[in-house]
Protein backbone atom coordinates (compact mmCIF):
# COMPACT_ATOMS: atom_id res chain seq x y z
CA UNK A 1 0.00 0.00 0.00
CA UNK A 2 1.04 3.63 -0.71
CA UNK A 3 -0.25 6.69 0.81
CA UNK A 4 0.67 10.47 1.30
CA UNK A 5 0.10 11.76 4.86
CA UNK A 6 -0.99 15.37 5.02
CA UNK A 7 -0.25 17.53 7.49
CA UNK A 8 -0.63 21.89 8.16
CA UNK A 9 0.40 22.49 11.75
CA UNK A 10 1.13 21.21 15.11
CA UNK A 11 -0.83 23.00 17.59
CA UNK A 12 -3.25 22.05 20.31
CA UNK A 13 -6.09 23.36 19.08
CA UNK A 14 -8.05 20.31 18.27
CA UNK A 15 -9.07 22.25 14.61
CA UNK A 16 -9.24 20.45 11.46
CA UNK A 17 -5.86 21.62 10.36
CA UNK A 18 -4.26 21.00 13.63
CA UNK A 19 -2.55 17.99 15.26
CA UNK A 20 -1.37 17.75 18.87
CA UNK A 21 2.21 17.75 19.50
CA UNK A 22 2.43 14.36 21.35
CA UNK A 23 0.40 12.79 18.17
CA UNK A 24 2.58 13.87 15.92
CA UNK A 25 5.83 12.38 17.77
CA UNK A 26 3.77 9.46 18.13
CA UNK A 27 3.38 9.56 13.98
CA UNK A 28 6.98 10.40 14.05
CA UNK A 29 8.05 6.90 16.06
CA UNK A 30 6.10 4.98 14.01
CA UNK A 31 7.08 6.57 10.70
CA UNK A 32 10.68 5.86 11.62
CA UNK A 33 10.43 2.40 13.29
CA UNK A 34 10.49 0.91 10.28
CA UNK A 35 7.43 -0.87 10.00
CA UNK A 36 6.82 1.38 6.62
CA UNK A 37 9.06 3.17 4.08
CA UNK A 38 8.89 6.83 4.27
CA UNK A 39 10.26 8.37 0.64
CA UNK A 40 10.67 11.67 -0.92
CA UNK A 41 7.24 12.74 -2.31
CA UNK A 42 8.81 12.27 -5.57
CA UNK A 43 9.31 8.42 -5.34
CA UNK A 44 6.08 7.77 -4.00
CA UNK A 45 5.09 6.37 -7.88
CA UNK A 46 6.74 3.79 -9.75
CA UNK A 47 9.62 1.09 -8.82
CA UNK A 48 8.65 -1.78 -7.54
CA UNK A 49 5.68 -3.40 -5.41
CA UNK A 50 6.96 -2.20 -2.00
CA UNK A 51 5.00 -0.25 0.42
CA UNK A 52 5.58 3.71 0.62
CA UNK A 53 4.71 6.74 2.80
CA UNK A 54 5.40 10.15 2.15
CA UNK A 55 5.05 13.46 4.60
CA UNK A 56 3.69 16.34 3.14
CA UNK A 57 2.45 19.42 5.06
CA UNK A 58 0.52 22.72 3.38
CA UNK A 59 0.07 26.13 3.81
CA UNK A 60 3.98 26.89 5.12
CA UNK A 61 3.06 27.51 8.77
CA UNK A 62 5.87 28.84 11.24
CA UNK A 63 5.09 26.24 13.66
CA UNK A 64 6.59 23.45 11.24
CA UNK A 65 10.17 24.93 12.10
CA UNK A 66 10.09 24.38 15.40
CA UNK A 67 7.50 21.70 16.02
CA UNK A 68 7.77 19.14 13.07
CA UNK A 69 11.22 19.88 11.16
CA UNK A 70 13.63 18.99 13.98
CA UNK A 71 11.66 15.73 14.46
CA UNK A 72 11.76 14.46 11.16
CA UNK A 73 15.38 15.28 10.55
CA UNK A 74 16.73 13.47 13.61
CA UNK A 75 14.90 10.49 11.97
CA UNK A 76 15.95 11.44 8.43
CA UNK A 77 12.63 11.36 7.31
CA UNK A 78 12.47 13.18 4.12
CA UNK A 79 9.01 15.84 3.73
CA UNK A 80 7.71 18.12 1.15
CA UNK A 81 6.22 21.48 2.41
CA UNK A 82 3.71 23.00 0.26
CA UNK A 83 4.13 27.16 0.28
CA UNK A 84 1.88 29.41 -0.15
CA UNK A 85 3.79 32.09 -1.92
CA UNK A 86 1.93 35.45 -1.96
CA UNK A 87 1.77 35.19 1.57
CA UNK A 88 5.17 34.12 2.84
CA UNK A 89 6.51 35.67 6.07
CA UNK A 90 2.69 36.45 7.05
CA UNK A 91 -0.01 34.68 8.01
CA UNK A 92 -3.05 32.23 6.94
CA UNK A 93 -5.60 34.73 6.52
CA UNK A 94 -5.69 33.76 2.64
CA UNK A 95 -6.23 36.89 0.78
CA UNK A 96 -7.41 38.89 3.69
CA UNK A 97 -10.19 36.22 4.93
CA UNK A 98 -9.87 34.33 8.55
CA UNK A 99 -11.18 30.94 8.91
CA UNK A 100 -13.06 30.75 12.08
CA UNK A 101 -12.48 27.11 11.91
CA UNK A 102 -8.50 27.57 12.20
CA UNK A 103 -6.29 28.78 14.39
CA UNK A 104 -4.70 32.25 12.95
CA UNK A 105 -1.21 31.37 12.08
CA UNK A 106 2.05 33.10 11.40
CA UNK A 107 4.46 31.76 8.21
CA UNK A 108 7.72 30.86 7.50
CA UNK A 109 9.63 33.80 5.59
CA UNK A 110 11.78 33.39 2.94
CA UNK A 111 15.38 32.63 5.30
CA UNK A 112 13.32 29.90 6.71
CA UNK A 113 12.37 28.27 3.89
CA UNK A 114 15.54 28.81 2.09
CA UNK A 115 17.13 27.59 5.07
CA UNK A 116 14.61 24.20 5.18
CA UNK A 117 15.25 23.72 2.23
CA UNK A 118 18.80 23.72 2.23
CA UNK A 119 18.43 21.09 4.90
CA UNK A 120 17.07 18.90 2.28
CA UNK A 121 13.13 20.11 2.90
CA UNK A 122 11.00 19.90 -0.68
CA UNK A 123 9.54 23.03 -1.17
CA UNK A 124 6.51 22.69 -3.63
CA UNK A 125 3.58 25.63 -4.52
CA UNK A 126 0.40 25.68 -3.23
CA UNK A 127 -0.34 28.76 -5.31
CA UNK A 128 0.25 32.66 -4.66
CA UNK A 129 -3.05 33.36 -2.76
CA UNK A 130 -4.59 30.46 -1.85
CA UNK A 131 -7.63 30.61 -4.21
CA UNK A 132 -10.19 28.00 -5.33
CA UNK A 133 -8.64 27.81 -8.42
CA UNK A 134 -12.00 26.28 -9.72
CA UNK A 135 -13.35 29.38 -9.36
CA UNK A 136 -10.71 31.53 -11.46
CA UNK A 137 -10.86 32.75 -14.76
CA UNK A 138 -8.01 31.68 -17.00
CA UNK A 139 -5.38 34.56 -16.56
CA UNK A 140 -6.06 34.52 -12.63
CA UNK A 141 -5.42 30.69 -12.78
CA UNK A 142 -2.20 31.18 -14.63
CA UNK A 143 -0.55 33.41 -12.38
CA UNK A 144 -1.61 31.23 -9.63
CA UNK A 145 -0.10 28.48 -10.80
CA UNK A 146 2.95 29.76 -13.17
CA UNK A 147 3.57 32.29 -10.83
CA UNK A 148 4.16 30.42 -7.51
CA UNK A 149 6.59 28.38 -9.23
CA UNK A 150 8.11 31.42 -10.50
CA UNK A 151 8.35 33.22 -6.63
CA UNK A 152 9.64 29.96 -5.60
CA UNK A 153 12.32 30.03 -7.96
CA UNK A 154 13.05 34.20 -7.73
CA UNK A 155 12.82 33.87 -3.92
CA UNK A 156 14.05 30.92 -2.71
CA UNK A 157 16.09 29.49 -5.81
CA UNK A 158 14.33 26.69 -6.23
CA UNK A 159 12.28 24.88 -9.30
CA UNK A 160 9.76 23.07 -7.59
CA UNK A 161 8.06 19.83 -9.32
CA UNK A 162 5.54 19.61 -6.79
CA UNK A 163 2.25 21.03 -6.39
CA UNK A 164 -1.00 20.97 -3.94
CA UNK A 165 -4.72 22.27 -4.67
CA UNK A 166 -5.70 24.89 -2.14
CA UNK A 167 -8.78 23.75 -0.48
CA UNK A 168 -8.09 20.90 -2.87
CA UNK A 169 -10.62 22.16 -5.52
CA UNK A 170 -9.01 21.76 -8.92
CA UNK A 171 -11.47 21.25 -12.15
CA UNK A 172 -10.07 20.00 -15.65
CA UNK A 173 -8.17 23.74 -16.55
CA UNK A 174 -6.49 23.80 -13.59
CA UNK A 175 -5.20 20.25 -13.82
CA UNK A 176 -3.90 21.15 -17.18
CA UNK A 177 -2.31 23.70 -16.37
CA UNK A 178 -0.54 22.49 -13.53
CA UNK A 179 0.66 19.79 -15.86
CA UNK A 180 2.70 21.38 -18.02
CA UNK A 181 4.38 23.19 -15.21
CA UNK A 182 4.95 20.50 -12.40
CA UNK A 183 5.54 16.79 -12.45
CA UNK A 184 3.02 15.53 -10.14
CA UNK A 185 0.85 17.09 -7.75
CA UNK A 186 -1.77 16.48 -4.59
CA UNK A 187 -5.61 16.92 -3.62
CA UNK A 188 -7.12 16.44 -0.55
CA UNK A 189 -9.20 13.14 -1.79
CA UNK A 190 -8.99 11.37 1.03
CA UNK A 191 -7.55 7.35 -0.33
CA UNK A 192 -4.22 5.53 -0.36
CA UNK A 193 -2.98 6.02 -3.78
CA UNK A 194 -4.23 3.50 -6.54
CA UNK A 195 -2.19 2.17 -10.01
CA UNK A 196 -5.11 4.36 -11.66
CA UNK A 197 -4.29 7.94 -10.20
CA UNK A 198 -2.66 10.56 -12.54
CA UNK A 199 0.39 12.13 -11.23
CA UNK A 200 -1.29 15.61 -11.02
CA UNK A 201 -4.58 14.07 -9.40
CA UNK A 202 -2.27 12.17 -6.27
CA UNK A 203 -5.15 11.59 -3.17
CA UNK A 204 -3.71 12.44 0.47
CA UNK A 205 -4.47 11.20 3.62
CA UNK A 206 -5.24 14.31 6.44
CA UNK A 207 -3.14 13.21 9.41
CA UNK A 208 -6.02 14.93 11.22
CA UNK A 209 -8.04 11.40 10.96
CA UNK A 210 -5.22 9.89 12.02
CA UNK A 211 -4.59 11.60 15.63
CA UNK A 212 -5.87 8.86 17.92
CA UNK A 213 -3.52 6.14 19.71
CA UNK A 214 -2.59 3.19 16.81
CA UNK A 215 -4.49 5.15 13.62
CA UNK A 216 -1.82 5.45 11.91
CA UNK A 217 0.20 2.83 13.25
CA UNK A 218 -2.77 0.52 11.69
CA UNK A 219 -1.79 1.87 8.04
CA UNK A 220 -2.24 -1.13 5.35
CA UNK A 221 -4.42 -3.17 7.20
CA UNK A 222 -7.98 -4.04 7.10
CA UNK A 223 -9.16 -2.02 9.65
CA UNK A 224 -7.13 0.65 8.45
CA UNK A 225 -8.98 0.19 5.39
CA UNK A 226 -12.42 -0.89 6.44
CA UNK A 227 -12.10 3.04 8.46
CA UNK A 228 -11.25 4.64 5.55
CA UNK A 229 -14.13 4.20 4.01
CA UNK A 230 -16.17 4.74 6.42
CA UNK A 231 -14.35 8.72 6.67
CA UNK A 232 -14.37 9.27 2.70
CA UNK A 233 -18.51 8.29 2.57
CA UNK A 234 -18.79 10.96 5.89
CA UNK A 235 -16.47 13.24 4.50
CA UNK A 236 -18.99 13.05 1.05
CA UNK A 237 -21.94 13.42 3.03
CA UNK A 238 -20.64 16.92 4.74
CA UNK A 239 -19.17 18.05 1.26
CA UNK A 240 -22.77 17.51 -0.25
CA UNK A 241 -24.04 18.90 2.53
CA UNK A 242 -21.81 21.80 2.37
CA UNK A 243 -21.91 22.80 -1.38
CA UNK A 244 -23.36 25.86 -0.82
CA UNK A 245 -21.35 26.92 2.22
CA UNK A 246 -17.82 28.98 2.41
CA UNK A 247 -14.40 27.37 2.07
CA UNK A 248 -13.47 23.95 2.86
CA UNK A 249 -9.89 23.61 4.91
CA UNK A 250 -6.67 22.99 3.39
ZN1 LIG B 1 -3.68 25.06 2.05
Amino acid sequence: MRAILTYHSIDPSGSPISIDSASFQRHVEFLSSGAVRVVPLAQILGGGDEDRVAITFDDGLGNFAEEAWPRLKEHGLPATQFVVTGHVGRDNAWQGRRDGRVPHLRLLDWDALGRLAAEGLELGAHSRTHPHLNRLADGALADEIEGSAEDLFRRAGVRPQSFCYPFGSLDERAVTKVAARYVRACSTELAVLSERDSPHRLPRLDAFYFRGAGRLESLGSLAFRVRLGVLKTARGLRASLQKRGGPSRS
